[in-house]
């Protein structure tokens, strides 16, 4: 079975809700929405204090190429255009509305009818990247780069095949597995689309083989849809990593940074980001609501609830039993990616796949021993870097070391701090010397 060649570890699975149907979350009584939902420019509001918006309202434009509008998920009034802690644990712009009723735009359709591209035969190439820019669609994975750029290659490249990550390899999430067992048509209606957009004939779906249901109910519905096949791989994690992915299936190196997947021939999207591409082509909806996982041990009623963007995220621990009162720690996103929240009133993003609750005794750290020289954060690391090096060179503030030592190409998957047996928080100190070495190529390049 195939998976990546280097590194990779294997993590407790723990997916408590991989059973569980999804369900709508409770509208919020208040919604907040920020302007950082995406990799690039920040939204710039539209609204004001006063205004009176509706589900599918356009709350913010997008300013630039790399950025995306947002628009509202909620009907009410605009309370304040102000600043929040989001889950970054940055204050940045946003906007509040309070909420009243649920009335919703009149050209979105609302009805579950399954639209195909049989249905709408005019639907050209430019069509689609409009209108997937139109809605504000940004990778659903967690990645947040807007889609359109995506799918408009930079001139001189061409694309020959799209792959679809269906792996979700971080511990406990299950809303990708969800969606293609429940949105299996939609799913696959949107890769068609991504693939019309980006001029191909094939598209791999890389589903990990822990979701033996998925892999069937794509398998079997895949057949309608030409040119799409679904690939089962081996459970190994990160096999969701863009890179990891592109290997796994078709064998191909991307170049380090600043290479791109298009310089193989590849264009990468996650299945939740083919479900948004469907209803904002076919359904003319923005993106106002995903599905995220709620869910941890100490919670009572885990569960993959589509929830309206802008909502709280402790409305949404209230949806599945409230607060334990062992709990922890709270992690926006899975165990080995994810970060904690410093509050629990930082809103679900276009991002938020999940939302983890940890007890007690899960979210202390043990710990921290000497490095003992084990090499085994070096063969966990599905990158080929040396973590220890990293580490150590970031926490001793020794930028042009760790630049050497290729820091920029690490995906921050945290396979190598989950490999320690001395504990050592590696992940933690290789963020901060990677995000410092990036904002130092960038002033070098500005000034050139
Ligand atoms: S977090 Fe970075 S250094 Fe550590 S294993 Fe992953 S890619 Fe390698
Ligand atoms: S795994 Fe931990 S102890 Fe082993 S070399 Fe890496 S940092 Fe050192």
């Amino acid at each position: 079975m195939k998976t990546f060649k280097i590194g990779g570890v294997h993590p407790a699975e723990n997916k408590l809700t991989a059973e569980v149907p999804s369900r709508p979350a409770a509208i919020p009584a208040q919604a907040v929405f920020s302007m950082y939902q995406h990799i690039g420019s920040p939204a710039k509001p539209v609204v004001k204090k006063g205004d009176v918006v509706k589900v599918g309202t356009l709350l913010a434009e997008a300013d630039g190429f790399v950025s995306a509008p947002i628009y509202s998920s909620v009907s009410g009034t605009v309370s304040k255009v102000d600043a929040i802690v989001d889950a970054s644990g940055y204050r940045r712009p946003a906007i509040i509305v309070d909420v009243q009723g649920d009335e919703w735009e009149e050209e979105i359709d609302r009805s579950t009818d399954l639209v195909t591209l049989a249905d709408r035969p005019e639907l050209t190439s430019e069509d689609i990247v409009a209108r997937v820019k139109k809605a504000g669609i940004v990778g659903m994975g967690g990645a947040t780069f807007p889609t359109h750029v995506k799918l408009t290659p930079p001139p001189g490249s061409k694309a020959d095949c799209v792959v679809i990550n269906g792996v979700e390899c971080e511990p406990y999430l299950t809303a990708d597995h969800r969606l293609m067992l429940e949105k299996t048509d939609e799913v696959l209606v949107g890769i068609s689309l991504i693939m019309k957009a980006v001029k191909v004939e094939k598209a791999y779906v890389g589903i990990e083989n822990n979701k033996p249901d998925a892999i069937a109910r794509m398998q079997e519905k895949a057949a309608r849809y030409p040119g799409i096949e679904i690939v089962p791989l081996k459970v190994k994690y990160p096999q969701g990593g863009e890179k990891q992915l592109i290997q796994a299936i078709t064998g191909r190196e991307v170049p380090p940074p600043p290479g791109l997947p298009i310089q193989v021939g590849v264009v990468v999207q996650n299945v939740g980001t083919a479900f948004a591409i469907y209803e904002a082509v076919m359904k003319n909806k923005p993106l106002v609501e995903r599905m995220i996982t709620v869910t941890g041990k100490p919670l009572a009623r885990p569960a993959n609830l589509w929830a309206r963007i802008g909502t709280p995220m402790k409305a949404l621990i209230d949806e599945c039993g409230g607060m334990p009162e062992d709990c922890g720690k709270v992690i926006g996103g899975g165990p080995m990616m994810g970060k904690a929240l410093m509050n629990l009133d930082v809103p679900v993003c276009k991002g938020s796949s999940g939302l983890l609750l940890m007890n007690d005794k899960e979210s202390r750290r043990a710990a921290i021993q000497p490095c003992i020289r084990c090499a085994k954060c070096v063969g966990a690391c599905p990158m080929g870097l040396e973590p220890y090096l990293l580490a150590t060179a970031s926490a001793f503030k020794k930028w042009d070391v760790v630049e050497a030592n290729d820091i920029v190409s690490c995906i921050e998957c945290g396979s190598c701090q989950f490999t320690c047996p001395s504990n050592r928080p590696m992940l933690d100190n290789i963020r901060i010397g990677k995000s410092t070495v990036m904002a130092l190529i960038r002033a070098r390049n500005a000034k050139k």
